[in-house]
């Protein structure tokens, strides 16, 4: 039986979550942690106890930075903070109370505050044939290796930009899936490249040799990577067959089983946007975040902000700003002293630091391909759900809808049951472009709950 109340209640049970709760138990706060997922790992540690303890082969697949995530799923599991899988939050609101699904059953639970630690999200990649069959995430596959070893046994065509599209191909060429090419909208990073963000390098040294570490043992592998690839498009009639892009000045064809899109990863603020904590806009990222102080505190006196949902920085930082939100938990339920926090929080501010560093040089390594943030043709599907085209929105702005909810509104982009989150951004960049605007200029789709759906039936029989 769920427990209805509790003194903090930790939504996500990535880094930032395991972290916090672990943390805020050991300080003696009462802590619950609801995650949708059937074990504790978010993202980056899916299903890690499971793949130790049964699957010991998809280590070596996985690689030493997932083994990493043992150590922490341990001392969430042992510091005695409850903890509910399984449970999909489908509303947080202001005053504590949270909505939360549990085997068919919907429940609410009262927290004195609650900490939304919800991780990251792929950056939805909307190019012409995105919806075809054939089509997923780069990250999405990554997930069915990780959750339950299943991988791809067709060619594979890997496109995109960032860090984790060269490490999700090196796991694939570990599991022998038979990767067709990593097409990389980047150009090849040189030296030029390095010395340019040169200070940040020297900080970030050791995660950066790792990236360079799995581009030669992809090319050891003989697996074929292009760079400075543009106008990617996916072909096929019923399904993925081909993919098409421009390299080099030249138009080239490649035969696929299987697309894997990726083009970074953004905050996932669906919860954040439904409480209505302020957002900002993140120039470098290109994305929204939810505004936080240095602990991760918003707006809301009861809510805070911890790991990649407030800001792409990595699982490392996202488990040191998870301790952080937690200090600063215990010191506002009159648990720990402000001396004692702020000597607590050295160490995962001085870790913040450099993973701080780090980012900056990956953000400018690998700033997002404007080529993947919108599709450009008339009848290109921008909302999957409502099928709503790029054409439809064009006219909506032709018309005088000069931000992002009017033009919801108008046309119902956004209103289907993802509510938004596989469209939100493509619609903004689709209506800024027509509007000769930056992206940030329309606004965001104002999020309505619940934010997951939830049969009415399970809300009828609501246990409190
Ligand atoms: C698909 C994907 C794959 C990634 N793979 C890697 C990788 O291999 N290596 C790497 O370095 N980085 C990876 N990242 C980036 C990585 O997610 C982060 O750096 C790190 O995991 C962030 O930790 P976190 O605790 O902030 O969030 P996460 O690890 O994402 O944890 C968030 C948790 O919140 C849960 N959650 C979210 N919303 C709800 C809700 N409404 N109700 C209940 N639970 C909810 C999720 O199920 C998840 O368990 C990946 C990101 C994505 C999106």
């Amino acid at each position: 039986m769920m427990r209805t109340s509790c003194e903090l209640a930790i939504i996500g049970g990535g880094p930032a979550g395991m972290a916090a709760a672990a943390l805020a138990a050991t300080l003696g706060v009462d802590t619950i942690v609801l995650d949708e997922q059937r074990a504790p790992g978010g993202q980056i540690y899916r299903a890690i106890e499971t793949v130790q303890a049964r699957r010991t082969d998809d280590l070596r697949i996985l690689g030493e930075e997932y083994a990493e995530g043992a150590a922490l799923a341990a001392s969430f599991r042992a510091s005695g903070a409850a903890y509910e899988p399984d449970s999909t939050v489908w509303q947080a609101l202001e005053d504590g109370r949270i909505g939360v699904s549990c085997g068919g059953v919907a429940h609410m639970v009262s927290a004195q505050r609650i900490l939304f630690a919800t991780g990251a999200m792929e950056r939805p990649v909307p190019i012409p044939g995105w919806t075809l069959p054939g089509v997923m995430g780069a990250g999405a596959a990554q997930t069915l290796l990780k959750a339950s070893g299943m991988v791809p046994n067709v060619p594979v065509v890997i496109i995109g930009t960032g860090p984790l599209i060269y490490l999700i191909a090196v796991q694939f060429a570990r599991a022998g899936v038979p990767i067709a090419a990593v097409l990389v909208t980047a150009p090849e990073i040189g030296m030029t490249d390095a010395l340019k963000v040169l200070p940040g390098v020297l900080r970030a040294g050791r995660s950066l040799l790792k990236g360079l570490a799995w581009r030669s043992e992809l090319r050891s592998v003989g697996v074929q990577m292009v760079h400075g690839v543009s106008q990617p498009m996916v072909e096929g009639s019923s399904r993925a067959e081909a993919v098409c892009y421009t390299q080099g000045g030249l138009q080239h064809r490649l035969e696929a089983g299987l697309v894997l899109l990726h083009n970074g990863v953004i905050p996932n603020t669906q919860l954040s946007l439904g409480v209505r904590c302020k957002q900002t806009w993140d120039a470098g990222q290109h994305c929204w975040r939810p505004l936080t102080d240095d602990w991760g505190a918003t707006n809301h006196a009861r809510i805070a902000v911890a790991g990649d949902g407030a800001g792409i920085l990595g699982a490392r930082a996202a488990a040191n700003l998870g301790r952080l939100a937690a200090l600063d938990t215990a010191v506002r339920l009159g648990k720990l002293d402000l001396a004692r926090r702020d000597r607590m929080a050295i160490e995962d501010r001085v870790e913040l630091a450099q993973q701080h560093a780090l980012r900056a040089v990956l953000d400018k390594l690998f700033p997002p391909a404007a080529d993947l943030l919108a599709p450009v043709g008339a009848d290109d599907i921008v909302c999957r759900c409502e099928e709503i085209t790029v054409a439809e929105l064009q006219d909506a702005v032709a018309q005088g809808c000069t931000d992002a909810n009017r033009v919801k509104a108008f046309t119902r982009c956004g209103m289907g049951p993802c509510q938004g989150r596989m469209c939100g951004a493509a619609a903004a960049e689709v209506i800024a472009r027509a509007l000769g605007q930056t992206a940030d200029q329309p606004g965001q789709f104002r999020v309505r709950l619940p934010v997951r759906p939830v049969p009415v039936a399970e809300l009828a029989r609501l246990q409190s």
